[in-house]
C-alpha cells in the first residue's frame, strides 16, 4: 500500500490509481479523429450520469468557471436574478453574478437550512426573474436542497431558468436533470466524480442557448453557444484538458459499472455511517436531518468543542488529510466528506482514527 496522504476533505477528493494512471497515456491532437471518438463516447456516458437527453458540455477549467458562464449567458442585463443562499458557495456565485453586472435579488436561509419551495413560490410571483440559481449541495454546511421541488415551482415560469451547481452533488447525490426541470447543471472534477481537479462539465438545455443568444456580451471563452456549437462537432473551442479526459472517460465507465443508482445509495450508506458515529460520539450533524448531504456531512462540534487543529494533526500521522470546518462554522464543525469513490472500510478507518483522537 502506498502511504501517501488520502484525503477526507471535500475537494479535491481521493482518486484511485487506475484513474491517475489514465492520465499518462500518449498524447493526442484534439483536432484527430481519436480526439472526436473520445468525446463522442464521453459525451454518451456523460447524457446518462446527468440522466438528460439533452446536451453535456465539458472544457478546462474549475466549477467557479461555469458559475461564471452560467451568470453570464442565462441572465439578461436588464432582467433581475434570483439566487437562493445558505452557506459559502451560494454566497459566492451571487457575489459572481454580480461581479457580471447583474441585478440580484436573494432568497436566504440560516447556515445548516434548506431552502423550501414555497419560500420560492412566494419570490417569483413577486417579480418576473431571468433565472434561478441554486446550489444542489451546500459544501460548507452540508445541506442537500430539494432541487426536485424546487423546480416544479420554477418551471411554471416559461422565462425563467433554473440553473443548478451540482459541484459537491453531481455523482453522489440523486440528480435528474430533465425529470426535475433543470436547464444548467454545472459540476467540476475533483469532488464526488473523483478525478483530479480541472475540467467542469454542464447539461445544457435548449432554453438556456435560446436566452444566451439573447446577451450580447456572453464574454468569450465561456460562451456557451460557441462551446455548443464546437461540441456538436465533437470538440472544443479551445485546447481541452486531454489527459483529465482520458481520465475521465475511464472514471466513466467504472461509474457504469458501478451503477448511477448503487452509487447513490452506497453514498446513503456512508452518511448513515458517519451520522451514527457523530450522533453516539456526542457531537450530531449541524445541517438540518431532513436534508443532511449524502456527500459530505459537517459534524457539530458546538457541545464538544475538540480542537479541530489537533484532530487534523492526529489524523495526518495517519496519513489522512481532514477538514476543520469552513468559513464563518469553521471549528465550530468539521466536515467528513465521504464522497467520490470512498468505500465503506476507508470510512470505517476514518472513525476509528478520530475514535482514538477523542479518547472513544
Ligand atoms: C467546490 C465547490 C465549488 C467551486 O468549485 P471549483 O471547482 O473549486 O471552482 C462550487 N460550488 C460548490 C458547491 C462547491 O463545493
Amino acid at each position: 500500500m502506498s502511504t501517501h496522504k488520502r484525503l477526507v476533505i471535500p475537494g479535491p477528493v481521493e482518486v484511485r490509481e487506475e484513474i491517475l494512471q489514465a492520465q499518462t497515456q500518449w498524447m493526442i491532437g484534439h483536432r484527430s479523429t481519436a480526439f472526436a471518438d473520445l468525446y463522442a463516447r464521453m459525451q454518451t456516458k456523460l447524457k446518462h450520469m446527468f440522466q438528460t437527453e439533452g446536451r453535456v458540455i465539458l472544457l478546462g477549467s474549475s466549477g467557479t468557471g461555469l458559475w461564471e458562464a452560467a451568470s453570464r449567458n442565462c441572465i439578461r442585463d436588464d432582467k433581475p436574478v434570483l439566487h437562493l443562499i445558505g452557506g459559502a458557495f451560494s454566497e459566492r456565485w451571487a457575489e459572481i453574478s454580480k461581479a457580471n453586472g447583474k441585478q440580484v435579488d436573494t432568497v436566504e436561509v440560516e447556515w445548516g437550512q434548506a431552502h423550501t419551495p414555497e419560500r420560492v413560490a412566494e419570490a417569483l410571483s413577486k417579480k418576473a426573474y431571468d433565472a434561478v440559481c441554486v446550489v444542489h449541495n451546500e459544501t460548507s454546511t452540508g445541506v442537500t436542497n430539494p432541487i426536485k421541488a424546487i423546480g416544479k415551482i420554477v418551471r411554471q415560469y416559461d422565462d425563467t431558468l433554473f440553473l443548478v451547481d451540482t459541484v459537491s452533488g453531481f455523482l453522489g447525490a440523486e440528480l435528474r436533470v430533465d425529470d426535475w426541470g433543470i436547464d444548467f447543471a454545472l459540476t467540476s472534477s475533483q469532488k464526488a466524480f473523483a478525478l483530479p481537479p480541472g475540467m467542469a462539465f454542464a447539461s445544457v438545455s435548449e432554453r438556456v442557448l435560446a436566452r444566451a443568444k439573447q446577451v450580447p456580451f456572453r464574454g468569450y471563452y465561456f460562451d456557451l453557444i460557441e462551446i455548443v456549437k464546437s461540441g456538436d462537432k465533437n470538440n472544443t473551442p479551445s485546447t481541452p484538458p486531454v489527459s483529465l479526459m482520458f481520465a475521465a472517460d475511464k472514471q466513466l465507465d467504472d461509474i457504469m459499472a458501478e451503477g448511477l443508482e448503487n452509487r447513490w445509495a452506497r453514498h446513503l450508506t456512508l452518511r448513515e455511517m458517519t451520522h451514527q458515529w457523530a450522533d453516539s460520539r456526542g457531537f450530531g450533524v449541524y445541517a438540518d436531518r431532513a436534508h443532511a448531504s449524502p456527500t459530505v456531512t459537517t459534524v457539530d462540534n458546538r457541545t464538544k468543542q475538540i480542537d479541530v487543529d489537533a484532530m487534523a494533526k492526529f489524523m495526518a500521522g495517519k496519513n489522512f488529510s481532514m477538514d476543520k470546518g469552513y468559513g464563518k462554522i469553521k471549528g465550530a464543525t468539521f466536515r467528513i466528506a465521504h464522497m467520490g469513490d470512498m468505500q465503506v472500510a476507508m470510512l470505517e478507518e476514518v472513525l476509528a482514527g478520530l475514535d482514538e483522537f477523542i479518547g472513544a
